[in-house]
């Protein structure tokens, strides 16, 4: 082998960190929109619409009508580790809020073109701000970069567009802008379920009906009746389940005996993040398999309330994964409530159709 000289050890520029950063937290548009649909939520907003143009390549676009932003924090608004939610590590351990560490605008900047809309209660009028790399940039060269004032309600406005546009070889690996709106659907549909009180929508730019639509004083049934349709929502069961000593409170809502699928459905929940547990789906489905045909899976919606100093969200930048303490007994818990309830259903309907 020929032997050279190492290469020197460089710093890389800050730049690039921060674009390296952006493209494994936001690895398909539906990412992006998760981080600000929890945005919209922790902002208070009870009203939050989703516009969509190629599968949220081309357009991203939400609308709350949450506090707002002060205009004064609109210029280190997307820069990284900018956030109002945090200020020490130990507040990570009683985090209430979806966001904590202030990368998910930053590193939208960062593959896309961003524009920030905002008015606060106390503001006169609302400021428009765009960004590109975690700084403010003028909306047309040689016009200045600040916030300009413009009409609008309380709340906010996100638009994101041409997502990946510097990120050429990501962009070209989305063979299907119907794959990513599906995926988009799925995100708000999880959210409209589970956010009780807040209204969503969720349409393709240019369309005027819309694909999702959820009002914020309906229950969760007819919410899941909206967007999972009737043959879930007539089949369904409440159940909760709590235990003190391993410091956790779960609720929801479940499939009786009478439906089953090919796959199963699982809306979770834990803190109100909408995350996946595979060890969750199995205990589910294994629950299910006493009562439902070979084959046959559940449909259920599960949210999972874990005392925050027993979680750890800090697992992954996407925080698509949670870790807790107990989990083994949690679930094993939860499916026993679940079971319990199941069994109760089932022997009623065979005594109602024996009599
Ligand atoms: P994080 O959510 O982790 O704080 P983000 O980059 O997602 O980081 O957001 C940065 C900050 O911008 C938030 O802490 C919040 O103060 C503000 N912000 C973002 N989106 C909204 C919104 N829709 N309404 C009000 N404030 C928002
Ligand atoms: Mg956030």
């Amino acid at each position: 082998a020929v032997v050279t000289a190492p290469r020197r050890i460089k710093a890389l520029d800050q730049d690039v960190v921060n674009k390296i950063a952006a493209g494994e937290i936001i690895v398909a548009p539906v990412h992006a929109l998760k981080e600000l649909i929890e945005n919209s939520v922790d902002a208070g907003s009870t009203l939050l619409e989703v516009l969509v143009k190629e599968g949220g390549l081309k357009l991203l676009q939400i609308t709350d009508n949450g506090h707002g932003i002060n205009k004064e924090d609109m210029p280190i608004l997307c820069e990284r580790f900018t956030t109002s939610k945090l200020k020490d590590f130990k507040d990570l351990e009683s985090i209430g809020t979806y966001g904590f560490r202030g990368e998910a605008l930053a590193s939208i900047s960062h593959i896309a073109h961003l524009t920030v809309t905002t008015k606060t209660k106390d503001s006169t009028c609302a400021w428009r701000a765009q960004y590109d790399a975690g700084r403010l940039v003028p909306a047309k060269p040689g016009q200045s970069a600040d916030p300009k004032p413009t009409a609008g309600r309380q709340g906010t406005q996100i638009t994101v567009e041409d997502l990946f546009y510097n990120v050429p070889t990501r962009r070209r690996a989305f063979r299907s802008a119907s794959e990513e709106y599906n995926k988009i659907l799925d995100v708000v549909g999880r959210y409209a379920v589970h956010c009780d009180g807040v209204a969503f929508s969720c349409k393709k730019h240019g369309e005027s009906s819309t694909t999702i639509s959820t009002q914020s004083n309906s229950s969760t049934v007819d919410r899941i009746r909206q967007i999972h349709g009737s043959s879930v929502a007539n089949e369904l069961i409440e159940f909760t389940s709590s235990d003190e000593k391993y410091g956790y409170r779960a609720r929801g809502w479940t499939t009786n005996a009478n439906y089953h699928v090919k796959k199963t459905t699982l809306l979770l929940f834990i803190n109100h993040r909408s995350v996946d547990s595979t060890n969750i789906r199995k205990a589910i489905e294994q629950t299910y398999s006493a009562f439902l045909p070979k084959g046959g899976h559940p449909w259920t919606y599960l949210s999972l309330e874990i005392d925050p100093h027993r979680v750890d969200v800090n697992v992954h930048p996407t925080k698509r994964e949670v870790n807790f303490l107990n989990e083994d007994e949690i679930i094993e818990k939860i499916c026993m409530d679940i079971r319990t309830k199941l069994a109760t259903v089932d022997t009623s309907r065979t005594f109602m159709t024996q009599t």
